[in-house]
C-alpha cells in the first residue's frame, strides 16, 4: 500500500485573514495589497494564508519589519528626556 503523502492546505476565511493582517500591522486595504513578493509569495494574501497554515511567519514580511522598526523608533524617542542621547534612560 502506498502511503498518503498529500498535504492539506487550509484556506483562511475573511475573519482569519483579517486577524492575521492586523497582526502584521496591515490595517488598510492598500497595505494588504502591497504584493511586493519580498516574502516569496506573489501577494500579501498568499503570505497570510501561509501564516495561517503555519508554514511562514509575519517576521518574514519586509513591511512588517519596517512598521515594527518605526513603532520602536517612536517608543525610543518618547523614552528620551529630550537630551537626544540614544542611551537616555530619563
Ligand atoms: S513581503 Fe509583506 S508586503 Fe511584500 S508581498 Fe509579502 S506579505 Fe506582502
Amino acid at each position: 500500500m502506498v502511503p498518503d503523502k498529500r498535504v492539506k492546505v487550509l484556506v483562511p476565511g475573511k475573519q482569519e485573514l483579517d486577524a492575521i493582517f492586523m497582526d502584521m500591522y496591515k490595517e488598510t486595504e492598500a497595505s494588504r495589497h502591497i504584493d511586493c513578493s519580498c516574502c516569496g509569495y506573489s501577494t500579501c494574501e498568499l503570505m497570510a494564508a501561509a501564516i495561517y497554515n503555519g508554514v511562514n511567519k509575519k517576521e518574514n514580511c519586509i513591511h512588517y519589519i519596517k512598521a515594527l522598526a518605526e513603532i520602536e523608533s517612536i517608543v525610543d524617542t518618547q523614552a528620551c528626556c529630550g537630551c537626544g542621547s540614544d542611551r537616555c534612560g530619563r
